[in-house]
This record gives C-alpha cells, structure tokens and sequence, in this order.
C-alpha cells in the first residue's frame, strides 16, 4: 500500500460505507440523550419542520420523527445510510414522516427561514463546528434551535499535545470555547451537557468491534480492511485511556427573534 490510511475518513468512502451502514448508530450517542437534548427546546410551533443533517442510518432520526409531531428531512452524503435510513423508517412506521436524502452539508437545499430545529449528531466536524454553526442558521426560523454533538475535553485538565487527538479531533476545544463559537455564530447558549462515556463504550465501541469480523469476511480480509479495522481498534484504545479527558457534548443554541 503505498497511501498512508491515518484517519478512518482517508479510505474510499465505499469501504466505510460497508462498514458503518451495517451498524445501529454510527457514532457516540443515546436515545435517551436525543431526547435529552430535544427537552431543552420549548415553544415549538404545532407542525415543526426539522432537519437531522449527516443522519447516518437514522437512529437518532427516528427518536425524533416519534417525539415530534412534524416533517424530519434527513440528509446524508451515503445513498448507502439514506437507503439504511428508509429500512429503518419503514420498519418503525416512521415513513410518512420522515423523507431521506442523499446530499452534502455544505450544500443543503432548504430555503432561509424554513426550519424549527436543526440536528446534527456525531456529523458537524465533517463541516466543521465554526463554519457548520455559521452557514446553516439562515435556514433556521427566528425562535428556532439548532442542536448538534461535538468532540470536546470535559474539563481544562486537557491531554498534553497527541498526535491522535490532532488528527483525529483538530477542532477540539473545551466546552465554554464552543459554546463562545455557538455565540459568535449567532446563537443564545439554551444548553450544553456531557454525554454519558456509555454512549461510546457499551453503544459505539461494542457494535464496532463486533462487526470487524463480518467485515473482514465481506471484504476478503484485504489490506485496506484489515488496516481500517486496526484504526477503529486504536480509537477504542485511545478512549480507554484517556476517555476521562474528552468525549461528545451536545450544545443547543437558539436562533433568536429578529
Ligand atoms: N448522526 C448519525 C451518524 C453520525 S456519523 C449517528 O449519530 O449515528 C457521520 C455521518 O455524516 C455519516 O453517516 C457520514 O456519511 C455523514 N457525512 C459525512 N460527510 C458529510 C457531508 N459532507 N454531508 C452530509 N453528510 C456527511
């Protein structure tokens, strides 16, 4: 091989697609951390229109389209996680509320002023927190909230310089510098928490590993499988480690009236 593969995002997105479409969730989250994160959001108008931006299969798609009573148009680069979105969709009973799309987040197609919620799980830093924060609120009603999760030191005590945290998170920073972005950005901070390190243990990590070996089965054991296997091996190492320093926060901001 003569690429350097140091990122999971340096493969072919059709070998990452194999992998995490055949998964539950593909990032760090909860169910009950969605809904968590959707208490803080108040006075939504009777039929909100919501849009969940990098949906990936659309697990946390679907807490959404049960909790609310309104239009979820969910995007994701993959036609393979749209197609794993739609299964899921259909399976729930979810179809009719829910519409899938195969689009880029740098390019979305919905018009000024159109949306009460923005969510965006485990998706922003495709983007990029500051820029995603920035180019997405024209699209959002005045009195409408934007609701995403990003890699983040829980504290100040953070890691001393790593190259892992540099390439893997180059956007890492502490939560009161987020939430200070979240506000240059236009935003009223309605909330910030942490979520629980079972988010990426039992509910991330776990189904990781369990389907490395399917996959490698799937894929022939080629070097590139084998090799992209061994980085989702180190990232769960490295949250072993040092999973007390970082991990996702979900920050809420607000759009506020004009
Ligand atoms: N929200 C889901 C998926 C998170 S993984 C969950 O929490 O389970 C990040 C997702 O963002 C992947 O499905 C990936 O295909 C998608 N993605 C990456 N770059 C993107 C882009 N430019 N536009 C839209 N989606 C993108």
């Amino acid at each position: 091989m003569s690429k350097e593969y140091n990122l999971i995002s340096d493969f072919d997105y059709r070998i990452i697609a194999a992998f995490f479409a055949g998964l539950d969730r593909q990032g760090p989250g909860d169910d009950a951390q969605t809904r968590r994160a959707l208490s803080f959001i108040d006075g939504l108008p009777p039929r909100p229109r919501i849009a969940d931006i990098g949906c990936g299969t659309g697990r946390q798609t679907a807490v959404l389209a049960s909790a609310l009573d309104g239009p979820v148009t969910a995007v994701d680069l993959l036609p393979e996680m749209i197609a794993g979105l739609g299964a899921r969709m259909q399976k729930a009973g979810l179809s009719d509320k829910v519409t899938g799309i195969v689009g880029s987040m740098d390019d979305l197609p919905f018009a000024d002023n159109s949306l009460d919620i923005i969510w965006a799980e485990g998706s922003i830093y495709n983007i990029g927190f500051e820029r995603g924060l920035t180019e997405w609120r024209r699209m959002l009603k005045p009195g409408g909230a934007i609701a995403v999760t990003e890699c983040s030191w829980l504290s100040a005590k953070t890691l001393p310089e790593s190259a892992f945290i540099r390439d893997n998170f180059p956007e890492i920073d502490t939560p009161s510098a987020k939430i200070r972005i979240l506000e240059n950005a236009g935003y009223a901070p309605l909330a910030h928490f942490i979520l629980p390190a079972t988010c990426w243990t039992d509910n991330y990590f776990d189904p990781v590993a369990a389907r490395i070996p399917g996959f490698l089965e799937e894929q022939g054991h080629s070097p590139v499988a084998v090799r992209m296997a061994g980085l989702m091996g180190e990232e769960r190492e490295h949250y072993r480690k040092y999973g007390t320093y970082y991990g996702y926060v979900f920050y809420i901001g607000l759009k506020p009236e004009e």
